[in-house]
């Protein structure tokens, strides 16, 4: 077998070793081994056979056993693989994380530092690739993206979508697409598509791509002229046609035994009140009385709350008598910067225990290693689409059965574990088997967007794995055509088109769309805005009412009396045009330089992206009336009833759609005062409804706005 393995890599190769002694190859000869030990490494012969023979393979297996890291690295040496290989992920944090490691791997520069390099990543507003990019790592939402400007994804000769027992609305999308595009036999090269998951659901997974579909259940939309030239292009099946249904022959299955140690399960006899609590008494009764090795992973819900848990137990561990080990927290969330992400796969110095307090990230998506214990609470953040009220929100949930299963396994990577659920044994027999798809509970607008931009007109007759409740189907194509996007009959127009080929949600994509238009002209200043609605808060938050009048006087400059939107414009502006020291800039008006950074990217990419729409946008001086009543317009266009507010005779602001009482939020440079109307970017609920991110609207408005199409 070890024979065997040598030929496989070249790197084995003494004579090879000798003559590239580069770091790139000094690291990648280093971590052969660690490959070589993956559960995945072994099954290589079998997986390249299976996919000689096969279009589609279902591969299952444990999360870590090498399957997004190595998979990809077996087929590059097929001979049907001419073109590029894809790899989908729903997370940006792993699909950069796994393009930086597999680079390493493979011994080449990552992404666009070289045209050497191999791999790559793509995900929202940052496109790390090479001309010379074999294996991509990417989001769902970028590979959608990319269907709509090349049908047959032309580049590729292979589609790896990974993680699919996370079940994104995405992910359900993308495998649509791939099973309507196979049916169609319009690729001129044979395209192979694996389908993995760290689930054992791969019977549904092979009776899907296998179930040919019953009716053409989509037609061509080739009467727009958006279809290029290219014969391997692909919108859709036009009516006549009928699809070729996927022989069963095509799809294999098999699954992959992962190295799973016992891991010791202990519940709380009693519920508590205080799961932050609980998990610090955890954390530092594991760390002070369980042996070395052993790292800690607590899975907890969001950013602010780990956050808190970090600085509790930085405090208590910096207490700790000098005769125990120190303790390293590592925080990892999707908002965090990706060298602090980085820092999480990096073993723990000597005498240091690791303790990472983490999202639903480190779940499946991404594997810490050296985790010995875990720590539950029980809980994540679950995108929830509430119908009434027509509003999406993040909600804090009770995690299903399977997830704590999966959370469990992570303490028996590397040796026998525990796990330490901060809940009742009663309370786990309650949970949920399994999540429910996103696509049951999600907002569905962007994916009906992007169904009808592919050319699909029956979305209700899509090919879903699992088909969405019609109800909000249908309210998702109310959305579309309020926005302008279809017309009457439910065809896509040329709105629809363009606002789906924008990186945004379909209400901030129409938003850009108006501001392109002569009568508003105001696209530069529209991005701005919209860049700084893409990030993470650019201002420091301000809790305490101290905090918030601190915050008040150090941003009064940039403070504008009509709202947020303005502000945000503003603070965009004058960190832009700050030449000398911008984090400096940044810190006297408490506003995160980190954030503005980020908002600096996302407008370049935004800029670069709606070329198309204007080639050679005006700069507004935004001082001007006219233009700043032209910005929230295009907002209020966006926004349609949705997001708008009216001052009632008893002084509560009252939504349009739903007649809710709003208020605005304390973040609000509009807190307390009283304007006729309001739009708002955010409905949140906390002790309260409050609409977060406001501008002041004039009622005189609306006609201009949406008596325009
Ligand atoms: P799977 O897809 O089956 O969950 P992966 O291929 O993601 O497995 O992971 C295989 C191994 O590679 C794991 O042991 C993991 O710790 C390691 N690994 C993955 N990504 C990174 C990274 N960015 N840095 C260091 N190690 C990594």
């Amino acid at each position: 077998d070890s024979k065997k393995r040598k030929r496989v890599d070249g790197a084995q190769n003494p004579r090879s070793q000798v003559q590239s002694q580069s770091p790139l190859a000094v690291k990648k000869q280093k971590l052969l081994q660690s490959r070589q030990n993956l559960p995945i490494w072994s099954r290589q012969r079998d997986i390249r056979n299976r996919l000689r023979e096969h279009d589609i393979l279902v591969l299952s297996g444990e999360t870590g056993s090498g399957k997004s890291t190595q998979l990809p690295q077996f087929l590059l040496a097929e001979s049907w693989c001419t073109g590029k290989i894809a790899v989908t992920q729903p997370r940006r944090v792993a699909a950069i994380s796994l393009a930086r490691r597999v680079a390493e791997e493979m011994g080449s520069p990552l992404g666009s530092s070289s045209p050497a390099s191999k791999v790559g990543y793509s995900v929202r507003f940052d496109d790390n690739t090479s001309p010379g990019t074999k294996i991509k790592y990417l989001t769902e939402g970028m590979l959608l993206q990319e269907m709509l400007r090349d049908g047959t994804l032309s580049q590729y000769s292979c589609v790896v979508v990974d993680e699919v027992h996370e079940r994104s609305v995405d992910v359900d999308l993308l495998l649509g697409f791939l099973k309507q595009l196979l049916e169609s036999g319009k690729r001129r090269k044979p395209l192979k598509i694996v389908v993995m998951s760290a689930t054992a659901d791969v019977e549904s997974l092979s009776e899907f791509f296998s179930t040919p579909m019953t009716k053409p259940e989509v037609s061509g939309d080739t009467s727009n002229g958006t279809v290029h030239g290219d014969d391997e292009e692909f919108n859709g099946f036009s009516d006549s046609e009928q699809p070729t249904p996927v022989e069963k022959k095509q799809v294999s299955t098999c699954r992959v035994e992962g190295r799973q140690y016992p891991v010791k399960l202990h519940y709380l006899d009693n519920p508590t009140e205080d799961v932050v609590d609980a998990a610090l008494q955890r954390i530092l009764h594991l760390h002070c009385k369980e042996p070395m090795p052993g790292d800690i992973l607590v899975f907890m819900t969001g950013q602010e709350i780990i956050q808190g848990l970090q600085k509790l137990v930085e405090e208590l561990a910096g207490n700790l008598p000098s005769e125990y080990p120190r303790l390293l927290v590592l925080p990892l969330f999707a908002a965090l910067p990706q060298a602090a992400q980085q820092r999480i796969f990096e073993r723990a110095p000597p005498n240091t225990r690791k303790v990472i307090l983490s999202t639903n990230i480190a779940e499946t998506s991404v594997t810490v290693p050296g985790v010995r214990y875990v720590v539950d609470t029980g809980k994540a953040k679950i995108k929830q689409y509430r119908n009434r009220l027509g509003l999406e929100s993040l909600l804090v949930k009770p995690i299903s059965k399977s997830s704590a299963d999966q959370r469990k396994g992570r303490a028996g990577r590397e040796a026998a574990g525990q796990c330490f659920r901060l809940y009742t044994q009663q309370s786990y027999g309650e949970l949920e088997k399994d999540t429910k798809p996103e696509i049951l509970r999600c907002d569905l607008s962007n994916a009906v967007l992007k169904m009808k931009a592919r050319g699909v007109e029956d979305v209700l007759s899509f090919p879903f794995l699992t088909p969405p409740n019609r109800e909000a189907m249908e309210k998702a194509l109310l959305q579309l055509l309020l926005l302008g996007t279809l017309n009457e009959d439910g065809k896509i127009n040329d709105i629809g088109r363009k606002v789906a080929r924008l990186p945004l949600t379909p209400t901030l994509g129409r938003i850009v769309l108006e501001a392109a238009r002569p009568e508003r002209d105001c696209l530069l200043e529209v991005i701005d805005i919209i860049a700084c609605l893409s990030v993470e808060n650019i201002f420091q938050p301000t809790d305490t009412e101290e905090a918030r009048e601190k915050a008040l006087e150090a941003r009064s400059q940039l403070h504008r009396r009509q709202g947020d939107h303005l502000t945000l414009l503003a603070a965009v502006q004058a960190y832009a045009s700050e030449t000398s020291d911008r984090k400096r800039w940044a810190t006297d008006h408490l506003i995160s330089h980190r954030a503005m950074q980020n908002v600096m990217n996302v407008r370049k990419q935004l800029i670069a992206q709606c070329k198309p729409l204007s080639p050679n946008p005006t700069i507004r001086s935004t001082t001007d009336e006219a233009t700043q009543e032209n910005i929230l317009k295009c907002f209020l266009k966006g926004y349609h009833s949705n997001n708008i507010a009216r001052l009632c005779p008893d002084k509560t602001y009252k939504t349009f759609a739903g007649n809710q009482t709003v208020a605005i939020h304390p973040s609000s440079v509009l807190f307390g005062r009283k304007v006729e109307a309001v739009i708002y970017n955010e409905f949140v609920f906390t002790t309260k409804a409050y609409a977060r991110g406001v501008s002041a609207i004039q009622l005189k408005w609306l006609e201009d706005v949406w008596g325009s199409s």
